[in-house]
């Protein structure tokens, strides 16, 4: 058997190629990043065929720079952006457009639309999903009605719809497939029948005839062609990049979770066998789901709008720093805020507010205010976001977690960790490999071909960079809490 898996980890603003060693360690690294395109204002488009060079690319490249031939490769893994769209041509493979990104909002009216007719219910009981423009769904529906001569072709069955992971498994083999966690995104996937949801799709108006088989995520769905890597390699592990990053930090049982502070911050719990319908307006979706057993785990999702991009607003719009690791050392040359909440609701507020008219608002400030006040204050803000989701998470799901696994480029922040275990009140735990979302999908694909023995074995893989304890009182901590809880509320409506 092969010495490696190969992970393909197709983001928003690049592609990368990724090797990992049977340890879980990292070997080598390609990356490649490409367009994004905006033609309108809200919308946000990619090249589906700049996708597939570039992960075709730096799959080749990696290999080449580090020697590994592909009889070393035991499997490829792919995880993706999710929700993005691509529809196209099943003959020659040629999108019929350029792919609609998940952050395009495009299809907002429609949105409203659906809502309007009181389909809401209906949509989140099938899908787990809140009706958002954010799905895959209602982007489809979009090009079918839009691109001239793309309804009538899809309804002889001419054409192909699928998110990245099944663009790129077509590219790469041939077959028409997605897995359980990305079709959990379209808003078209029932996550009870685990099947494409007729009602749904005769609500929408796209043909069955488009969709890709669901296949699980974990599991072999095809060989590479041979002349792309050099051998035909199994493809044996798929799934969304939050979802897999789940996965990566092995949150393996009901009430474990994750945060990544990226851009922004998503929070994933894993809440077993069962899919938890939420009362909070936070998502439910498929986390993964393994070929053997039939075993399908479930996932409660929130997300902050402003995670890491508060800190690049330091950086940008405020210029107190000048890079983003900066802020560290200048919200630590003063001992607290001075009394000053920050509330970035650049964007408005998400779970559990829901408030798009919110905005940001920094209150509490004296004459000593000083930009250190306020690039604490907006660390902290990080942290009471996040606090929020896993609030609303314990009220849907009863589930109290024991302690929180993080990632993404904000959590290397130490002075930000340690608040986040003082708010939560529980650990927060940093691995030693921050790759989370490669090496989920690696882990999927190792798993199915046998190049891992069990989750278990991927349990005990996982290692602890770093573990910060929660050290404030409680009472301090709720203070803050209550501080914050106030300041939102200064912020709400303001543009309403
Ligand atoms: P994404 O995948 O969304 O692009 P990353 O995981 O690469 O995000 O993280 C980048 C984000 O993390 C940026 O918003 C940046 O402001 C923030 N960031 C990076 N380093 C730090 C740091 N040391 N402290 C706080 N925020 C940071």
């Amino acid at each position: 058997m092969g010495k490696f898996i190969l992970a393909l980890d197709q983001g928003t603003t690049s592609s990368r190629a990724i090797l990992f060693e049977r340890s879980g360690a990292i070997k080598a690294v390609a990356q490649e990043e490409f367009a994004q395109l905006f033609p309108q204002p809200g919308w946000v488009e990619h090249d589906a065929a700049e996708i597939w060079r570039s992960q075709l690319a730096v799959a080749q490249k990696v290999l080449k720079d580090h020697g590994v031939a592909a009889a070393d490769i035991a499997a490829i893994g792919i995880t993706n952006q999710r929700e993005t769209t691509v529809v196209w041509d099943r003959q020659t493979g040629e999108p019929v457009a350029h792919a609609i990104v998940w952050q395009d909002r495009r299809t907002a009216g429609l949105c409203d639309a659906l809502r309007a007719q009181g389909k809401a219910a209906l949509i989140q009981q099938k899908t787990g999903l809140v009706v958002d423009a954010y799905f895959s769904g209602t982007k489809l529906a979009w090009l079918l009605d839009n691109v001239p001569g793309v309804r009538p072709r899809a309804e002889r069955g001419e054409l192909a719809f699928g998110t990245i992971d099944s663009w790129l498994i077509y590219n790469l083999c041939g077959a028409h497939v997605t897995d359980t966690s990305n079709a959990s995104r379209t808003m078209l996937f029932n996550i009870h029948t685990l099947r494409w949801d007729e009602e749904l799709l005769t609500l929408l108006n796209i043909p069955a005839a488009l969709l890709p088989q669901v296949a699980a995520s974990s599991g072999t769905v095809g060989h590479t062609r041979p002349e792309l890597l050099g051998a035909a390699l199994p493809i044996a592990g798929i799934a969304g990049d939050q979802q897999a990053a789940t996965f990566g930090q092995a949150c393996l049982s009901p009430g474990m979770a994750k945060n990544t502070y990226g851009t922004g911050c998503f929070m994933l719990m894993n809440t077993g066998k069962q899919a938890v319908a939420s009362r909070n307006n936070l998502l439910t979706t498929v986390g993964w789901s393994f070929d053997s057993g039939l075993q399908t785990d479930y996932m409660l999702e929130g997300s902050v709008f402003m995670g890491g991009a508060t800190i690049q607003w330091l950086r940008d719009g405020l210029g107190i720093i000048k890079t983003a690791p900066e802020v560290e050392a200048l919200a630590m040359s003063v001992t607290d805020t001075g009394g000053v909440v920050f509330v970035p609701a650049f964007t408005g507020l998400g779970a559990p507010y829901w408030d798009a008219y919110a905005r940001g608002a920094i209150v509490g400030m004296t004459r000593g205010t000083t930009r250190a006040h306020i690039a604490r204050a907006a660390l902290e803000s990080i942290a009471y976001q996040t606090v929020d989701v896993l609030e609303a998470m314990h009220k849907d799901s009863a589930i109290a977690i024991k302690e929180l696994r993080v990632d993404g480029g904000a959590a290397r922040n130490d002075l930000l960790m340690q608040f986040q275990a003082d708010m939560l009140g529980v650990p927060v735990v940093r691995p030693s490999v921050t790759e989370t979302t490669a090496l989920g999908a690696a882990y999927l694909a190792g798993l199915a071909t046998g190049f891992w023995s069990s989750t278990e074995e991927i349990s005990t893989q996982w290692r602890i960079e770093r573990r910060f304890e929660p050290a404030m009182p409680a009472q301090q901590a709720k203070h803050h809490l209550q501080l914050w809880r106030k300041a939102v509320e200064r912020a709400r409506s303001l543009e309403n």
